[in-house]
């Protein structure tokens, strides 16, 4: 699309969402799961950016039927889209906000035996899994104790739906996080069979986010809770994977070139004398910045797709705008868009590959970015066919 001077043109700075691309995923996690094995979709913080509503739908017209979210306010506005089935709430629920999980059917995860209490103090029936820490040390009762994980079963206002660990290091090949995960795995499934030995059942089990299922797709559990990579990307570009699934990004990230000017040699730009021109070049300025959810930390260092061609971040960025060295992209001027995640050209940036610029990962950036940015469904068919 030539979007110069074309007052239809996108706004300051946008996030371009491509839906098939989420269908494609979809279809390439289903395929790798086994049959029993339903996905379900982590779409917490705003499902990583790429706005909770617009991807729960679309999942749920997939047939999707299972979510997960790290809290009650994210499970809500789901709820209020008009999202139905099972939301888990992977977090931690304040006690005075448990009316919410009563009044819109949640899932609350038992993050300990103290908590179970609490939860069923409330009165009423409340649905929850409940969380079993295997290593991860984060949440959930500790899988050898086993009293008090199934003293949660003694407490009659819970209805116990399911039971979940989480891997710690499933992303990992190195020797020490195979052995760490392959004991987690273990753990975890010696306490499902010790509550089954017990005669307790009735409940799901879950253990596997992306890389669980990417490195150890043979495990047979209910549900897999899949965020990452459901949109597309890798959280490091150099991971290897076992599974052979192709992946297609689902989110764009754009923003408008607003000004394009001259800086002579040895001038400065940008705050703090961060950058001076050791030739005469041109710059375009961009209307996004670190509110909008671009790292501070790419100052001077990360880089857009201008026209298909590479124009590098120079000097600081600021709160709302940032610049970029285009001396090299020919007929570039106002109005151009400068892509920081997705395609120009024949050229593309993938989110893990931005995200290792700025020194962390796809699922920060994308789940930081701001709320400013317009998100726009893009119609065009997906150039990955
Ligand atoms: C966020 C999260 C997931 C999803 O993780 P990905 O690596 O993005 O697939 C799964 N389980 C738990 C408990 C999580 O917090």
């Amino acid at each position: 699309m030539d979007s110069k001077h074309d007052k239809n043109q996108k706004g300051r700075a946008w996030i371009e969402l491509n839906l098939d691309n989420l269908a494609h995923n979809v279809k390439q996690f289903q395929k790798l799961l086994p049959k029993k094995c339903a996905l379900m979709p982590a779409v917490k913080a705003n499902a990583y950016g790429h706005g909770a509503v617009q991807i729960g739908l679309k999942l749920a017209e997939m047939g999707i039927r299972d979510y997960c979210v790290a809290s009650a306010s994210e499970a809500v506005e789901l709820r209020r889209a008009g999202i139905k089935g099972q939301i888990l709430i992977l977090g931690y629920t304040s006690p005075c906000q448990l009316h919410d999980l009563a009044d819109y059917q949640l899932t609350q995860t038992v993050v300990d035996l103290a908590y179970a209490r609490v939860l069923n103090d409330y009165g009423q029936p409340l649905c929850v899994h409940v969380g079993i820490d295997t290593g991860m040390h984060r949440l959930g009762e500790r899988s050898e104790d086993v009293e008090k994980i199934c003293e949660i079963w003694g407490l009659e206002n819970l209805r116990i739906t399911g039971v979940y660990s989480h891997l710690s290091a499933s992303d990992g090949n190195s020797e020490a996080e195979i052995a760490y995960t392959r004991k987690q795995i273990e753990e975890f499934q010696a306490v499902v069979e010790t509550l089954h030995r017990r005669g307790i059942s009735g409940f799901k089990t879950h253990l596997q986010g992306s890389y669980g299922v990417l490195n150890y797709p043979e495990l047979e559990f209910d549900y897999a809770r899949v965020g990452i990579a459901l949109y597309g990307t890798l959280s490091m570009p150099g991971d290897k994977i076992k599974a052979d699934a192709k992946l297609r990004p689902v989110l764009s990230l754009k923003a408008r070139v607003t000004c394009v000017k001259v800086l002579h040699e040895n001038e400065a730009a940008g705050y703090g004398l961060a950058f001076r021109a050791d030739r005469e070049m041109r710059i375009g300025v961009v209307s996004i910045g670190y509110a909008d959810g671009i790292p501070r930390e790419l100052s001077n260092k990360g880089y857009a797709l201008v026209n298909g061609c590479r124009a590098n971040v120079i000097g600081r960025v600021c709160m709302d705008q940032l610049l970029l060295d285009v001396t090299g992209v020919p007929k570039v001027s106002a109005g151009d868009d400068a892509v920081f995640i997705g395609r120009s050209g024949e050229r593309e940036i993938l989110a893990c590959e931005a995200a290792e610029c700025a020194g962390t990962i796809s699922n920060e950036i994308l789940s930081r970015l701001g709320s400013r940015v317009e998100r726009v469904i893009r119609l065009d068919k997906s150039r990955y066919e």
